[in-house]
């Protein structure tokens, strides 16, 4: 059996949702005409309470979008040293937009509000680089999958909005904050002045993300979309698949969470220094197997030979996520490998 829990990326369109595909009717997206996308923007736009919101093919061109609207070539944004927007997206803000970043360390990706207003600067004038906007994931990726308190979401909006900053929310993966906490999606997206959403991670699309805020804000991403490469045709073949996931594939979430956190209690039985389980929130599940004797890499490679497969997220830490195309079975056969391998080296 295999269970490959390397990323909620990994998941294949459902024959429904191919369906859906094939038949969407279609347009020109750079003309605004697909109607298929134009009714995925509104409905997200509603859902996150927002004005409006842009389809675009990745959610690093969504983030970018973001950062780029509310930053000006020199200046900078702040956020956690766990980032994607710093990590994973090949420093596109400062190749594409001239934006520089620094970041505080962060504990499980947790957004630490006093951390981002010490490191703000914006009174810099001729001397000190103004920080514009401050960057905050949720669910956090490298953090684990860890949910952002809303109450430190909102301290995050009032005071960066005191300073003259705006907040720009990764969200990736809200939908997984969302079904994890109750908390409506729109009083997150509440807490900032651009979002990004990812169709493609849990809710299972192969393709697509979106960036929401203001009309005028949307009406320039629109813009920086067609000059980043961005500006698509009948895209409402994807769009379409993003439809089709909201209405049936995103309360199925709480499946993949009661996985992740199966594994979790497994582990924990076996090696109690390996995962707190209370911080494993969502879907990811990261193991510290430095203290079982293990490097990260080698924990893969042994896991990878009885059918589970991971990644390495540190010399001595490996991450597992749960996603539409793992059931109940890959699930005990992964708690059982997991065990077994970190009791191995007792
Ligand atoms: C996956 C992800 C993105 C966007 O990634 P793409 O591969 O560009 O779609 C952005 N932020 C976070 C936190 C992510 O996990």
């Amino acid at each position: 059996m295999i269970a490959d829990l390397r990323s909620d990326t990994l998941t294949r369109p459902t024959e429904a949702m191919r369906q859906a595909m094939a038949w969407a009717e279609v347009g020109d997206d750079v003309y605004a005409e697909d109607p298929t996308v134009l009714a995925l923007q509104r409905q997200v736009a509603d859902l996150l309470g927002h004005e409006d919101a842009l389809f675009t093919p990745t959610g690093s061109m969504a983030n970018q979008l973001g950062v780029r609207l509310h930053v000006a070539p020199g200046q900078e944004l702040v956020t956690d040293d766990l980032a994607h927007v710093l990590r994973a997206e090949m420093g596109a803000a400062a190749v594409l937009s001239g934006i520089s970043a620094r970041s505080y360390p962060t504990v499980g990706g947790l957004l630490d509000v006093d951390a981002a207003m010490t490191l703000a600067v914006t009174d810099g004038g001729a001397y000190q680089v103004g920080t514009s906007c401050v960057v905050v994931e949720n669910t956090h990726n490298f953090g684990g999958g860890t949910v952002q308190p809303l109450e430190s979401m909102q301290e995050l909006h009032r005071r960066a909005h005191e300073r003259g900053m705006a907040v720009h929310l990764d969200g990736a993966r809200l939908w997984n904050a969302h079904v994890a906490t109750g908390v409506p999606l729109a009083d997150y997206a509440a807490c900032a002045d651009t979002v990004s959403v990812c169709l493609s991670k849990g809710l299972g699309a192969p393709v697509g993300s979106l960036l929401v805020g203001s009309a005028d804000r949307m009406a320039e991403a629109r813009v920086w979309r067609k000059r980043f490469g961005g500006g698509m045709r009948q895209v409402g073949i994807l769009a379409a698949a993003g439809r089709y996931a909201l209405e049936h594939q995103l309360e199925r979430l709480a499946e993949d969470h009661a996985r992740c956190q199966q594994v979790a209690q497994a582990v924990v039985a076996v090696r109690p220094d390996a995962v707190d389980p209370t911080a494993v929130h969502t879907n990811i599940l990261v193991l510290q197997v430095a203290p079982a004797g293990w490097t990260g890499a080698d924990f893969i490679a042994a896991a990878g030979e009885r059918g589970v497969l991971g990644y390495a997220t540190g010399p001595g830490s490996v991450r597992f996520v749960w996603h539409l195309d793992v059931d109940d079975a890959q699930t005990d056969h992964a708690a059982a490998v997991l065990g077994e391998l970190l009791s191995s080296r007792d």
